[in-house]
């Protein structure tokens, strides 16, 4: 069995003296356990946050634990009457090529419905995160510009295209320039601005002509800052992610910007919503059902970026805090 342990807690970027590969015997599945084989590790900016020993809506992991992630796996061994060999499930299950763990910890993926892999990107966790952001704090109606940052990635794509289907302008925001012309050509953006260009700011006002109405923040920084300068009264913001910070080691240097930012807040009636995806598991069943038509249908397309090997795990995470990934960053292990 080949693991990830998380065997120090970066400052910045993580790199292999904090998350060690090593090699330990495949584990024994005990009474009513069962024994998976990894098939598709996921890869999501928040296990940036779990290395962190500070609290937050998840508890940190403890050094030496094996890294936290979700991956669909195959049932190879099983205790337990309603799994069997060969079955295919989803779970917590961490970066390692087998596990074992008890059936209230996995869910049954319908590959029929989507593909393995899309059960940890688009019909998984992250389109998940898309759906109740959007259109349970976003509230997007016909007409009304949305912004998204991160756009070309796992959450941004599926936002974008979710408010197109009601009939907004959709504007994204990425770091590449090849990943702006995806979101327009694939997924029906109306524009997509590059925030590294030096004019982003002048860009992004022409890209909303008419102000932003939804803002679905995944990154802060400096997409952030020039958002703020467009929002139209009654504005909503999803606060979905920050991703710009995450391995940010100090505050940034400047005056202090909140008593402005509060000002903006009464003034335009603004309606800040942090959220997180598993607050709203009762609404699982609606999206499943809704992303499955659209996958079908083809009003929902989406992008993975796979990477092949347990061992390029570790690469693959650092790309995905630089912007390297293309799309929803899974790992094919087996
Ligand atoms: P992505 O697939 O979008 O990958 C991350 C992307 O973030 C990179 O490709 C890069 O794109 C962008 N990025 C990285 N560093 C920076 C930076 N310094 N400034 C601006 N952009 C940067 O990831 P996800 O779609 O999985 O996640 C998007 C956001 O959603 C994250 O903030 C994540 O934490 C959050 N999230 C929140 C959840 C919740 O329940 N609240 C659940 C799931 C995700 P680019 O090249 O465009 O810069």
């Amino acid at each position: 069995n080949r693991r990830y342990i998380l065997a120090d807690r970066p400052v910045g970027m993580p790199d292999e003296t904090h998350l060690k590969l090593e090699e330990v015997e495949i584990p024994e599945p005990g009474p009513n356990e069962v024994l998976l084989k990894t098939r598709y590790l996921s890869l999501d900016p928040y296990m940036r946050g779990r290395m962190n020993d500070t609290a937050s809506y998840a508890t940190p992991l403890q050094l030496g634990d094996v890294m936290t992630g979700e991956a669909v796996s195959e049932v190879v061994t099983s205790n337990q009457p309603d799994l069997k060999p060969g079955d295919l499930v989803m779970g917590r299950t961490g970066w390692q090529t087998y596990s074992v763990t008890t059936p209230e910890n996995l869910t049954r993926i319908d590959p029929s419905l989507a593909p393995p892999s899309a059960w940890l990107g688009v019909i998984g966790m992250p389109g998940f995160t898309a759906y109740v952001g959007l259109l349970e704090f976003g509230k997007p109606k016909a007409g009304e510009t949305v912004v998204v940052s991160a756009a070309s990635g796992a959450v941004g794509q599926v936002v974008g295209q979710i408010a197109k289907m009601k009939g907004c302008r959709v504007v994204g925001v990425a770091g590449a320039e090849d990943k702006c012309r995806h979101v327009v050509d694939q997924y029906g953006f109306d524009a997509c601005v590059n925030y590294k260009d030096e004019d982003f700011p002048e860009q992004l006002k022409a890209a909303c002509p008419d102000g932003i109405d939804v803002y679905f923040e995944n990154v802060g920084g400096k997409v952030f800052d020039a958002v703020m300068t467009l929002v139209n009264n009654f504005a909503r913001i999803p606060v979905c992610g920050r991703i710009a910070h995450y391995n940010q080691t100090s505050l940034p240097e400047g005056p202090d910007r909140l008593i402005p930012f509060m000002g903006q807040i009464l003034i335009k009636r603004l309606m800040f919503r942090g959220f997180i995806q598993s607050d709203h598991s009762e609404l699982l069943p609606a999206f499943r059902q809704d992303m499955a038509q659209w996958l079908r249908d083809g009003t929902v397309s989406y992008q993975e970026d796979v990477v092949e090997g347990i061992e390029n795990a570790l690469t693959a995470f650092q790309g995905l805090l630089q912007g390297r990934n293309r799309g929803k960053l899974v790992v094919k292990v087996s």
